[in-house]
């Protein structure tokens, strides 16, 4: 039986996954526990990127768990978006970590970012999505370098034929109550750009810890 055009991409991205997982580009394969390529639909319209996997990230496989993963989850929810319908991942897709195990997270070194952006723009090549949402300061500065935040976040920006939206990144959201309100009110821009509706009486919480 030949094979739909659809599953074939489903496929391709899983092999894509599969590489990304055994990929020993930088000498972060060294300290990870695993890879963390993506998650989501190989058809998905809107693709999040952010940073890198914390340790969370790193123990499951999967980008933006904990407390981080669950905002994500409820902005994603009110706008009528599951996981299973966008694919998330980071710019770099292995943990950076620093001092003796279980060690902290840290952010990617530009060494790291050089080595693992191939696989993000193999990701968007064959995903090819409507629309890229930056989640902080890595993905911002990788779509859109020597923008600031402040001055682009929630504003649609052309980049390479495609719409790039900057978002400030959920989990330093958590801790800025400020920065919350402007995260909700930024993802209203992502339903509107998608045409998708946000959910009446769909209410998220103001905080967590
Ligand atoms: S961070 Fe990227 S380039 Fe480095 S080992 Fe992991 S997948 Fe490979």
């Amino acid at each position: 039986m030949p094979c739909k055009p659809s599953s074939s991409k489903v496929r391709a991205l899983a092999q894509l996954h599969a590489q990304i997982r055994r990929c020993d580009r930088c000498p972060l394969h060294r300290t990870r526990t695993q890879a963390v390529p993506g998650v989501g639909s190989a058809h998905a319209e809107i693709i999040f990127v952010g940073e890198a996997p914390g340790r969370r990230e790193d123990l499951k496989g999967e980008p933006f768990v904990g407390a981080a993963g669950k905002f994500l989850d409820e902005l994603l929810a009110s706008i009528g978006l599951s996981r299973d319908e966008v694919y998330i991942t980071n710019v770099v897709k292995s943990r950076p970590v620093s001092g003796p195990p279980p060690g902290r997270n840290r952010a990617p070194s530009p060494d790291e970012i050089v080595a693992c952006v191939p696989w993000l723009t193999q990701q968007l090549q064959l995903i090819r999505p409507r629309l890229v949402v930056t989640l902080g300061r890595i993905a911002l500065e990788h779509f859109l370098p020597g923008r600031k935040i402040t001055e682009v976040h929630g504003r649609p920006q052309a980049v390479d034929g495609v719409t790039v939206l900057p978002l400030y990144h959920p989990a330093m959201a958590l801790y800025r109550r400020d920065w919350t309100a402007i995260l909700k009110r930024d993802f209203r821009t992502i339903a509107r750009l998608t045409r998708k509706e946000p959910q009446r009486g769909r209410r998220i919480p103001q905080s967590r810890t």
